[in-house]
């Protein structure tokens, strides 16, 4: 049996210093769970409005033009259930200030569309057609309950549900990139979304980013015990929940094995994998800094 991974939340919690906040007002990013990433949108509400953030023009010799940006398309909610997460992603910009650092760090040869909405389905998504990101609201609901239905306080749920978010915003970030950028992946694409999002989290955006994979993490577990995979789930691109789970924690452990030494010592990565991390999780920074070089702006 696994031990109960909300000892580990807490003891990591501690670990990092990390004090529950009531008002997540810093937010960078929401996301959600991996699915038809490549289904097209809804229409869009004509009533949508788009925020645009200052273009940086500059080129250098070896950098790609940069033609487009990150920009935010808000809608009205249809299901009146989620007006009020709707109206704290807007009040607290979430999108804006997700959408200012990845103008900040990224070229684009195109606008990308972020948007949050409710989709009639629990999902989030990359839409190649529609060139958009999208997370549902329905996804942020399921967090929350899963979080909820394991135990976690309304708070703790609430916070984690934000930090589950990300990692899964950011893991369609990842699709787009490799669809916008024509990124030559050579294996499992969702698998190469999961450590972009890790690789994000992880280097650019500090405890908070180690958060949000460990949230991921967390669900992950969680889902992995209320279901048994099916023909259809072993077939799925997708890999297993369980191995979405070791592979967080692998990504988490390796990038400072010293600082997260009690992953392995308290049973939750095993040792023979956890040797491994170290050496994987450099080679996925390496393959991320090396296919993104072109396209940074720093
Ligand atoms: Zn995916």
């Amino acid at each position: 049996m696994r031990p109960n991974f909300i000892n580990l939340l807490f003891i990591l919690a501690l670990l990092l210093g990390v004090t529950a906040c009531f008002c997540r007002s810093d937010r960078d990013a929401i996301s959600n769970q991996p699915a038809s990433n490549q289904s097209p949108d809804a229409p869009q509400n004509q009533s949508e409005s788009v925020a645009r953030t200052v273009k940086n023009n500059e080129s250098t010799s070896n950098k790609k033009a940069d033609n487009g940006d990150f920009i935010v398309a808000h809608s009205q909610v249809e299901n009146a259930r989620y007006a009020e997460i709707d109206r704290q992603v807007k009040e607290e910009k979430l999108l804006e200030k997700a959408a200012d650092k990845l103008n900040r760090a990224l070229i684009l040869p195109h606008d990308l569309t972020l948007r949050t909405k409710d989709c009639s389905e629990t999902n989030a998504f990359y839409s190649a057609e529609n060139q958009s990101v999208t997370v549902c609201y329905e996804l942020m609901e399921h967090f929350y309950k899963t979080f909820r239905a394991n135990g976690e306080t309304e708070q703790a749920a609430y916070d984690k549900m934000f930090d589950a978010v990300q990692f899964v915003f950011l893991h369609e970030i990842g699709h787009a990139l490799i669809d916008t950028y024509k990124l030559p992946i050579t294996a499992n694409e969702e698998d190469a979304a999961d450590r972009c999002s890790s690789y994000i989290n992880i280097e650019e955006l500090g405890d908070e980013g180690v958060r949000s994979v460990l949230a991921a993490a967390d669900a992950f577990a969680i889902e992995s015990k209320t279901r048994t995979p099916d023909d259809r789930q072993l077939a799925d691109e997708h890999l297993l929940q369980e191995q979405r789970f070791y592979n967080s924690l692998c990504m988490i452990y390796g990038s400072n094995p010293e600082r997260y030494f009690n992953f392995v010592t308290e049973g939750y990565l095993p040792k023979e994998r956890a040797a491994r991390c170290p050496g994987e999780y450099a080679r996925t920074v390496e393959s991320w800094v090396k296919l993104l070089g072109e396209w940074r702006k720093d």
